[in-house]
């Protein structure tokens, strides 16, 4: 029989979002992190670490700081080698650990995940020699990011932006653990995962990647992962791997294009961006990573006042700090802002980076042993890098235990790790519209099932799924069943057609489609009841996901269209990362169900809910936008309200939303009632208890998101227009009554003013649950420690 991890869920997810809020001073998060870390002068390891330290060269500290990719140390010709089978090249690896005492290792070679068996061989052989020639164990880091992403048979999660949709954090937790568990299985102990950018541009290629756009839901979900990845010991113990916040600080762009520049106010990066670092930081993460991105004019990655001042004086990160892909390079190279690249090397080093993602050549170690010696560099900032990088290594065991057995690993990939997956993915499905109830659909009715998502496991997962763009997936996830499949597992072959319409070109770009056949998709919906139509985004990651246009394709726009003449009922699934946007097809459609990137248990998780043995309950994390002109966050301005006057201007001013932040269906009603607050006028100690009752009056059990925002009516910066402040999610069955409760400080109303200073002022405020609304009245203005000293 198979050993299951304890999945008990030790959430502390709102304790530590209290401390995140009650803090802001340098000093809370420095006394909050010293419970968490084990690094630091008069850490746990300290000693251990100094000793070490006392008796390294300068090359040596310089090797610790250094990270290749693992392509440079395998057999082939060029530096992407495309040599099959793998075999390690034991000139390079002893360039690597012999001559450049390198400390760090990522990736996975050619660019394709590896059995379990495999990286165990790798990763041992590396840490023989790393060991052997620098006596200190490697530090292998890999993009875990929805599951083990490079271990073939690994259990596979929705992306961050589904799980963000589940609005269950302890679903979050434990695929995040689940995830630590497969990896650490392979020998690896660090996973660059979760990203804490937040996900505010639905034409952002990252998007998914993303919690969506709201700093509370990513702020808990965060906490949520690193607790999953983690642990909550202060050491990570062999099921657990170090979690790795990224990319630090702002990682967005005014383009929409991944890695273009952004242009904000210094207040802002307070007020959008650092929330969700603040509360993973406060849960105890070990590492961030940098952001490739400029800000203001400053590259994040030679920017002493985001990487220090920021980071470390005011929010108390005192684990790692490691680079993105090559960006110090980037530096000089891309933008021009460092004279060579040994200038780049000093101003990142300088401004507190502790390892470089060099990833292809050693260039950076003889830059920095030579700017140390000229004194450009000071060895204090070396020796600091060095002793948080050894601290770490201990943390993680690895003194004591390089590589892990394979055997001590005996629940990977088993069926409670999958059934996690597949219930998450379950939870993530957001339906959009349900017009005359048409789902769940009945199993003897007659369907066609269409679209170029209808038979692809690589649409399920989308990029970082076996390789970095996902389109290694087919090879690997032939065990799990595309949305075709499961329609015919869940209704049997004969009532069901399948005529694509419209298929991806898989050998090109992500954007490229084949030559479409559409007249035969109308054709096959002559005798069907429904038609099933999987449209969205094929996979893809980072840059090469640039896009021109959000619009849904043409051709699948032009699919869907002529389906619609047909008569049939339509049922529009969307399996795409970002929300492209589909007004020229959606008011033809009699319901729209919102899958995302699901991952490998995606498509029985969509039977599941299409023919009602599962009853949805995700819902948007993002707000999903009608046209290319009118993208809007659920938290906007007031201003942007503005609809067109009626008369002779008719102009597009409104914002056009197709479904806003937080909207998802259930097959179930549920009815809010007895909506209270402990008092209406408040002091800045009070805390505020707000309670609410909810029914469930359908005939069906079912899980409902509740969601607390609150409204500032008047501020010295103009206010949002509302805030996601908390929410539970809870299950009712038919006929059942709960009531939810939340409580409130002063600080949860608090904004950052144009001193950069946290402060609630005083006077009226809103809270919302639903449709219900109260006031409250603040009766002093309180800040909330000193104001930030970050000026970009
Ligand atoms: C991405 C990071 C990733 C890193 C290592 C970069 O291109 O921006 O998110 O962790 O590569 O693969």
């Amino acid at each position: 029989m198979k050993h299951v991890l304890d999945l008990t869920i030790k959430s502390k997810m709102n304790f530590v979002w209290l401390l995140v809020l009650t803090m802001a001073t340098a000093s809370f998060f420095t006394a909050c992190n010293n419970n968490k870390t084990t690094g630091g002068e008069n850490g746990k390891y300290s000693q251990k670490v100094d000793s070490i330290l006392s008796g390294m060269t300068l090359e040596e500290k310089v090797g610790q700081m250094t990270q290749v990719t693992l392509d440079i140390l395998m057999k082939g010709e060029n530096r992407a080698s495309s040599y099959e089978p793998i075999e390690l090249d034991m000139d390079s690896v002893m360039q690597a650990f012999g001559k450049y005492k390198t400390g760090s290792v990522l990736n996975t070679a050619n660019n394709r995940a590896r059995t379990p068996e495999k990286w165990n061989e790798i990763v041992a052989t590396l840490q023989e020699v790393c060991l052997a020639e620098t006596g200190i164990p490697l530090l292998y880091g890999i993009d875990a990011i929805h599951g083990a992403t490079y271990t073939a048979g690994a259990t596979l999660f929705p992306q961050q932006i589904g799980q963000a949709a589940t609005f269950n954090p302890p679903l979050v937790e434990k695929a995040s653990e689940i995830t630590a568990y497969e990896t650490r299985a392979s020998s690896i102990p660090w996973t660059f995962s979760p990203v804490m950018d937040m996900g505010r541009d639905p034409r952002w290629a990252r998007m998914w990647e993303t919690y969506g756009e709201s700093q509370y839901l990513n702020a808990v979900m965060g906490i949520a992962a690193v607790e999953g990845y983690q642990g909550t010991g202060e050491d990570i113990d062999k099921n657990h791997i170090a979690a790795c916040l990224k990319h630090f600080l702002a990682y967005a762009s005014n383009s929409g294009k991944d890695r273009t520049p952004i242009n904000i106010a210094s207040r802002q990066l307070h007020e959008i961006y650092v929330p969700s670092f603040a509360a993973a930081i406060t849960a105890g993460a070990k590492t961030v990573m940098g952001n490739s991105g400029i800000i203001n004019g400053i590259p994040a990655h030679a920017s002493h006042d985001v990487m220090t001042t920021l980071l470390r004086d005011e929010l108390g990160f005192e684990g790692v700090l490691v680079t993105d892909w090559s960006d110090i390079n980037n530096l000089y190279t891309r933008d021009h802002f460092a004279s060579s690249k040994k200038d780049a090397v000093k101003l990142a080093i300088n401004a507190g980076i502790d390892m470089a993602m060099v990833p292809y050549e050693y260039d950076f170690c003889t830059d920095l042993v030579e700017l140390v010696n000229e004194g450009a560099v000071p060895l204090s900032r070396i020796d600091e890098a060095v002793r948080r990088i050894l601290t770490l290594k201990y943390e993680l065991g690895l003194f004591d235990h390089p590589v892990t057995l394979l055997s001590d690993y005996p629940d990977f990939g088993c069926d409670a790790f999958e059934n996690a997956a597949l219930e998450t993915a379950i939870e993530s499905i957001s339906l959009l519209k349900n017009e005359k109830s048409i789902l769940p659909l009945e199993k003897n009715k007659r369907v066609l099932v269409c679209g170029p998502n209808a038979n692809s496991m690589r649409t399920l997962n989308g990029g970082w799924s076996y390789s970095w763009q996902g389109e290694k997936v087919e090879e690997f996830a032939q065990d799990y069943h595309t949305i075709l499949e499961s329609i015919q597992d869940k209704i049997g072959e004969a009532n069901m057609i399948f005529s694509e319409g419209v298929s991806y070109n898989m050998a090109g770009n992500f954007y490229l489609e084949n030559t479409p056949d559409i007249g035969a998709a109308v054709k096959a919906a002559a005798g069907v009841d429904h038609i099933i139509l999987c449209l969205g985004e094929n996979s893809y990651c980072e840059k090469p996901g640039d896009l021109h246009d959000l619009y849904l394709s043409d051709n699948q726009t032009q699919l869907a269209l002529e389906l619609a003449k047909t008569g049939k009922p339509l049922i529009l699934i969307l399996n795409e990362g970002r929300p492209r946007i589909i007004s020229k097809i959606e008011y033809l459609m009699d319901a729209v169900v919102q899958i995302y990137l699901p991952g490998n248990f995606g498509g029985e998780a969509l039977a599941e809910v299409l023919y009602g043995d599962a009853n949805p309950s995700g819902k948007l994390p993002y707000t999903y936008p009608m046209f290319p002109n009118s993208l809007i966050t659920y938290d906007y301005k007031l201003a942007e309200l503005q609809q067109a006057p009626e008369g002779m201007y008719n102009y597009a001013s409104d914002m056009a939303v197709q479904y806003e932040f937080g909207h998802g269906l259930s097959y179930t009603t549920f009815e809010y009632s007895d909506f209270e607050v402990s008092k209406a006028d408040f002091d800045p100690d009070d805390t505020l208890s707000i309670s609410i009752k909810i029914k469930n009056t359908g005939k069906i059990s079912g899980k409902e998101v509740v969601m607390l925002y609150s409204s500032d009516e008047y501020a010295s910066i103009a206010p949002d227009n509302k805030k996601l402040i908390r929410f539970k999610k809870i299950e009712l069955q038919a006929g059942e009554s709960k009531t939810v409760s939340f409580d409130l400080s002063a600080s949860d109303l608090a904004f950052y003013n144009s001193d950069n200073l946290r402060i609630a002022e005083k006077g009226d405020f809103i809270l919302r649950i639903s449709n219900f609304e109260k006031k409250i009245t603040l009766s002093e203005n309180i800040t909330f420690g000193e104001p930030s000293s970050l000026r970009l």
